[in-house]
């Protein structure tokens, strides 16, 4: 696979060129020259295949120049390995779990199989590759435990001081092993701050070979089209082919692996992108003026994102034809008091939990229902993280019902291991080069 920047087509770089760049100089977004189309044969009879079959069908049909056949099977065995199940909850409604990883959140997914293609990539008795990460919570977390173990890799981790939930913590600082976490006295604006000037260091740059393994890298694109198609399969066993999916958008990521599962032969009806007020991308369908904002802080806060990065991805796959995405592409915008709404009638009607984002999602399919009364399709409503996450937000009736999965009270008994450091650069420079 060949890719070019979103800003110069004519730009060649290999996939690991790719990986390891997360962006072009020039500030586009890589994709690739060329998307395959998966064969006839295949979506025929995908019902057959399981998670780690179909993963690895996709992945080849991208990846088989860049690794071999046994390698990517391998790599992907060991990056999936926990399910993605679509739970029916109503006729021809269903939700789909992307919270199974180990850091509970879709982003588990990309975050896992980018560890393995980088880790793949370095060849033995190369420099240690050196992630450095900045988070408010969560990206964090998937970033963390994505690597943990992965060999070859480092991950230093800088998070704000009391301001990530309790679970959050857990994640981020009881792994050891290639995982260090540094508690920062400041904000998350501080931590980013520091990892920014820290890849503008010569010094540190010299000494270590640094990345920032950050959420637009092509890498973690490939992994999240895995589960549309896993979907559809599992849908299709049931006898069910018309299919529409809603996906609640902050960067714009996960829609955008599905609008490139469709482009590489998924047969989906509609997509629908849902989104919190942080709504530049519904403005942009509605009014044909892509006018980012500041973020505004919501419930779905994973999804206050008022300049969505990956737009200019979905904007690429249909070459700038706004028409064509308005044929496969719905969006909506939902308020904070319409999350909390749904969030008790998902309870009461589906007997259901269901986190802040997801249920964003889920607004998304009623308003496409009542909007498009003579489309029959099934509708799959993305789970992207699980309920246990948000314990704030739930009313007491609702929370007492969120079961606390292993992933987490495993790590309840395990120590905290974080190093403190303020806020000022030389301290965090010290701190990285002492090793
Ligand atoms: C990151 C995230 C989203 C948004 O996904 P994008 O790919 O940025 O659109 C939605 N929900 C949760 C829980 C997330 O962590």
């Amino acid at each position: 696979m060949k890719l070019y920047s979103t800003n110069n087509k004519n730009l060649r770089v290999s996939f690991k060129d790719a990986v390891f760049n997360s962006m072009p100089q020039d500030k586009g977004l890589y994709m690739p020259v060329e998307i395959p189309q998966l064969d006839d044969e295949f979506i025929e009879h995908i019902d057959r295949y399981s998670l780690p079959e179909i993963a690895y069908t996709i992945a080849s049909a991208l990846l088989k120049d860049e690794i071999p056949d046994a390698d990517l099977k391998a790599l992907i065995s060991e990056a999936i390995n926990f399910e993605a199940p679509a739970v029916k909850l109503a006729d021809k409604t269903f939700v789909l779990e992307l919270f199974h990883g180990p850091s509970l959140a879709f982003k588990d997914f990309g975050a896992r199989f980018m560890s393995r293609v980088m880790a793949y990539f370095l060849k033995d008795g190369e420099q240690l590759l050196d992630v450095l990460v900045a988070t408010s919570g969560d990206t964090g977390g998937a970033v963390a435990l994505g690597f943990l173990g992965v060999p070859n890799t480092r991950v230093t981790i800088l998070y704000p001081e009391g301001k990530v939930s309790p679970i959050q913590e857990l994640q981020l600082t009881t792994n050891g092993q290639n995982i260090r976490a540094i508690e920062v006295k400041g904000t998350f604006d501080d931590c980013q701050a520091l990892v920014k000037q820290a890849f503008a260091d010569d010094e540190l740059n010299a000494k270590f070979r640094l990345t920032s393994a950050n959420s637009i890298n092509i890498s973690r694109l490939i992994p999240q089209t895995f589960y549309y198609f896993n979907t559809y399969a599992q849908l299709k066993k049931q006898g069910l082919t018309d299919v529409v999916f809603s996906v609640p958008s902050g960067n714009f990521g996960n829609i955008g692996a599905g609008l490139l599962a469709y482009k590489l032969g998924l047969p989906i009806k509609q997509f629908i992108a849902a989104t919190n007020v942080n709504d530049t991308v519904p403005r942009f369908l509605e009014t044909g003026v892509y006018e980012t904002k500041a973020s505004t802080q919501t419930y779905s806060n994973a999804m206050d994102v008022g300049a969505p990065s990956n737009w200019v991805r979905i904007m690429d796959l249909f070459d700038g034809d706004v028409d064509a995405i308005k044929k496969v592409v719905t969006a909506y915008r939902f308020t904070d008091d319409e999350t909390l709404e749904a969030i008790k009638e998902i309870d009461q009607k589906l007997n259901y939990v269901a986190c802040p984002h997801t249920a964003i999602a889920y607004l998304a399919v009623e308003k496409y229902r009542s909007e498009n009364p003579a489309d029959e399709s099934a509708a799959v409503f993305l789970s992207t993280a699980h309920a246990c996450k948000f314990p704030d937000i739930f009313p007491e009736d609702i929370a007492a019902k969120i079961e606390i999965p292993e992933q987490v009270t495993a790590l309840e008994s395990k120590p905290k291991q974080a190093d403190q450091l303020g806020i000022d650069f030389e301290g965090f420079k010290n701190y990285l080069l002492k090793g």
